[in-house]
C-alpha cells in the first residue's frame, strides 16, 4: 500500500478543469484538495467500511481552519465598519 500523500493543499496545483488563468482562492482549493483526495486518490477514503483516514481529516482540517481565518476576517473587517461613529 501507498504512503499517504502530502496533505498540504498549497503542494503543486491540482487539475480543476478549469482554465489556467483562473486562480481559486485559498479556501477553494484547501477543500478541492480533500474532495480530490476523498473521491480520487485513497482507497480508504473510498472503502466502504468506514475506516478513518488521517489524510483525508488532516486535509479538511486545513480547510475549515483556512474558512474560519476568512470567517475572522470578514467578522473584523464588518466589525471596524461599525465603530465608526454615524455618518462616518
Ligand atoms: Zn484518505
Amino acid at each position: 500500500m501507498d504512503e499517504p500523500k502530502s496533505p498540504d493543499p498549497s503542494a503543486g496545483r491540482r487539475q480543476t478543469g478549469l482554465p489556467p488563468a483562473v486562480r481559486l482562492s485559498p479556501l477553494q482549493e484547501a477543500w478541492g484538495a480533500y474532495v480530490h483526495h476523498s473521491l480520487r486518490e485513497c482507497d480508504v477514503c473510498r472503502s466502504v467500511d468506514g475506516s478513518p483516514c488521517a489524510t483525508a481529516e488532516e486535509l479538511y482540517r486545513t480547510y475549515w481552519e483556512i474558512g474560519r481565518r476568512v470567517t475572522a476576517q470578514v467578522r473584523d473587517a464588518g466589525a471596524g465598519r461599525n465603530s465608526l461613529p454615524p455618518g462616518q
